[in-house]
């Protein structure tokens, strides 16, 4: 039986995007692989509120967040982690001797615009690494404000990973002046994994240029200038399926209304956190809890390994608590295409596993 995925990615994929995975290839030195790029750049530059330039890579989102901290560091980068993910960085940093020093804080907390302000003010930094949407944790950081504050360092890049909410929040991205603002195709824009995006800036690209050695594959300038030089084609071959699934999927996204896409996420993740308020605990500061999933904490000691095994059987799966959280919370992701009503099902579900 097919369980459906309530997991922060992959998530559930509609057959109509699978689909388009199957379609017949094409050159990709091609006029049309040039027209795909542009027209999933197109769309994606609404998505993300941009005039910037769209990225993929053939990688999942991790590929250009390792790409953007390595090709834009100068000097050294300010990593600020409210989780697993914002601790990734760091380790990508390190792994590729990147200067880097790591300021997290306790798991469930936000990353705030004043230790932003406080850490740049040092000016020991030119590039400085937020997660948007921490799947870890459930926090959703506030980068509209920590973005104000960045802006007073005009030297400092700024990266933003939005993997997991990209498509299920708005995220404004030349509003908040973020120079890389990276997302995977498997959370909430629905698709199968396989694919990073990003939006580049000028001065993101400026930056990397006077960086010597950014790699061969990740090469963010590389990847940028073979798309402006060679009329929007990348200088591997890039998989031909994701994009059209993208492309296609990014239809039907516009098609739904960006602003109705983000309410139906903000609907679903109230209607969670309601439900987690009421049987159990949030563990974020519900202020900052994301809309794109709910970070709930065991408080009634149960087995979260036995609950998911219950709710496979009945067609379902949840998560359980990330790394070191696994058995003190579970995860339930509300992104993507998912509805009100599926939710619903899957609460009355586990109310019904765990005699609520
Ligand atoms: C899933 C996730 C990643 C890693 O993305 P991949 O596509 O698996 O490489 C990074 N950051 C956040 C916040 C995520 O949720």
């Amino acid at each position: 039986m097919h369980k459906k995925l309530f997991i922060p990615g992959p998530v559930e994929v509609k057959d109509d995007v699978l689909k388009m995975m199957a379609k017949p290839m094409i050159g990709h030195r091609t006029k049309e692989a040039s027209k795909l790029q542009r027209d999933i750049s197109e769309k994606l530059m609404k998505l993300f509120y941009t005039e910037n330039q769209i990225i993929l890579s053939t990688t999942s989102g991790s590929g250009l967040m390792e790409s953007a901290i390595r090709s834009c560091t100068r000097k050294r980068a300010a990593v600020f982690a409210v989780g697993a993910f914002g601790k990734r960085w760091y380790e990508m940093a390190i792994a590729n001797n990147v200067p880097a020093d790591l300021y997290e804080v306790e798991w469930g907390t936000p990353t705030t615009k004043e230790s932003v302000d406080e850490v740049l003010a040092t000016g020991k930094y030119d590039v400085v690494t937020v997660t948007h949407n921490e799947t870890s944790t459930g926090v959703m950081n506030p980068v509209d404000e920590i973005g104000e504050v960045v802006k007073k360092y005009p030297d400092v890049v700024f990266l933003v990973d939005a993997v997991s909410s990209a498509g299920g929040a708005k995220i404004e991205v030349d509003k908040c002046g973020i120079d890389v603002c990276i997302t995977s195709t498997q959370k909430a824009l629905g698709l199968p994994p396989g694919l990073a995006i990003c939006t580049a800036s000028e001065k993101a690209i400026e930056a990397a240029r006077q960086v010597e050695h950014r790699g061969f594959y990740l090469d963010l300038v590389k990847l940028y200038d073979t798309i402006k030089k060679k009329d929007h084609q990348y200088p591997s071959t890039p998989s031909l399926s994701h994009m059209f699934a993208l492309d296609y999927k990014l239809d039907k996204i516009l098609e739904e209304g960006l602003d109705n896409r983000f309410n139906r996420h903000a609907e679903m993740a109230k209607y969670v956190r309601n439900w987690a308020n009421e049987y159990f605990e949030l563990l974020p500061d519900e202020r900052y809890a994301s809309n794109t999933l709910t970070n709930i904490k065991n408080t009634r000691e149960i087995s979260v390994g036995e609950l998911n095994k219950a709710l496979g059987e009945r067609g379902f799966m949840i998560s359980n608590g990330y790394g070191k959280l696994k058995e003190k919370t579970f995860r339930i992701a509300h992104m993507a295409d998912t509805t009100l009503e599926e939710v619903k099902e899957l609460l009355e579900n586990i109310e019904d596993i765990l005699k609520l």
